[in-house]
């Protein structure tokens, strides 16, 4: 099977006065003669995604699959710096996503259009194991076509993307973001069914630590924390103010 690598850690929350954050998880797989990304983040990630790339011995063009949870820039749009890689998308949500007007939502629209015409891209169905031991599984709300990839490993792994942000709203079972509440909570609770099924299994969110669960049954994080801001509040450029992102007011 494939060797799970999270490369950047999804983070679990939103600026106050500059809109969504879009720290996503990206993770890599690499096994069964197959170097794969699942979601490959935003632009701000760019710097950081080759650095983590070249630390685990990755070149760009080395990624044969890119593997998407929805169309929401955050996920998606840095698909187009691994130009040897098969895109894989739902199929619903291209069908949902091609048609969408531009809008003040985290659609990137021009992305969006190029994936549509791109002979580089695999459509996915649900319930569908388009790469060896990788299962795409429905769960909409956040957007109509969001997919889980439920990897067959020892234990297993699921990636969620945004049907289940974070820990929170695993334990909430409520979605903030989402475009159908009813549908959201209906694939939180299929993550939860999964769950319960294999225990041991690893639960990738798309803006988390991973998780597993404890004695108790309850979602515990694996690994710790690192997110933090260095801002220039004086008048030079070499002193900075770091502030932790990990924990703060309420
Ligand atoms: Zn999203």
């Amino acid at each position: 099977m494939y060797r799970l690598d999270v490369l950047v850690q999804g983070y679990p929350g939103r600026s106050v006065c500059h809109g969504g954050l879009g720290w996503s998880t990206i993770a890599l797989l690499r096994g069964e003669g197959r170097v794969i990304l699942v979601d490959v983040g935003a632009f701000g990630v760019r710097k950081e995604l080759e650095k983590q790339l070249s630390a685990h011995g990755v070149a760009p063009a080395d990624v044969t699959d890119v593997v998407l949870t929805h169309a929401h820039y955050d996920h998606s749009v840095n698909y187009t710096l691994f130009p040897a890689a098969t895109v894989w998308i739902g199929r619903v949500e291209m069908d949902w996503a091609r048609h969408e007007p531009p809008g003040f939502n985290p659609l990137p629209e021009l992305y969006v259009q190029d994936l549509a015409h791109s002979a580089r891209v695999r459509l996915v169905e649900a319930g569908e194991t388009f790469l060896p031991g990788l299962t795409a599984i429905a769960a909409p709300g956040h957007t109509p076509g969001c997919l889980l990839f439920r990897m067959a490993s020892q234990p297993p792994v699921l990636f969620t993307g945004d049907a289940a942000k974070n820990r929170a709203e695993l334990l909430s079972l409520r979605t903030d973001m989402t475009m159908d509440a009813e549908a959201s909570l209906a694939s939180l609770e299929t993550v939860w069914r999964l769950w319960r099924e294999a225990p041991d299994m690893i639960v990738v969110p798309g803006h988390d630590l991973s998780l597993r669960l404890d004695a108790e049954g309850r979602p515990d994080y694996v690994g710790e924390r690192k997110a933090a801001i260095a801002a220039w509040f004086g008048e030079d450029l070499s002193v900075t103010t770091t502030i932790n992102l990990t924990k703060g007011m309420e």
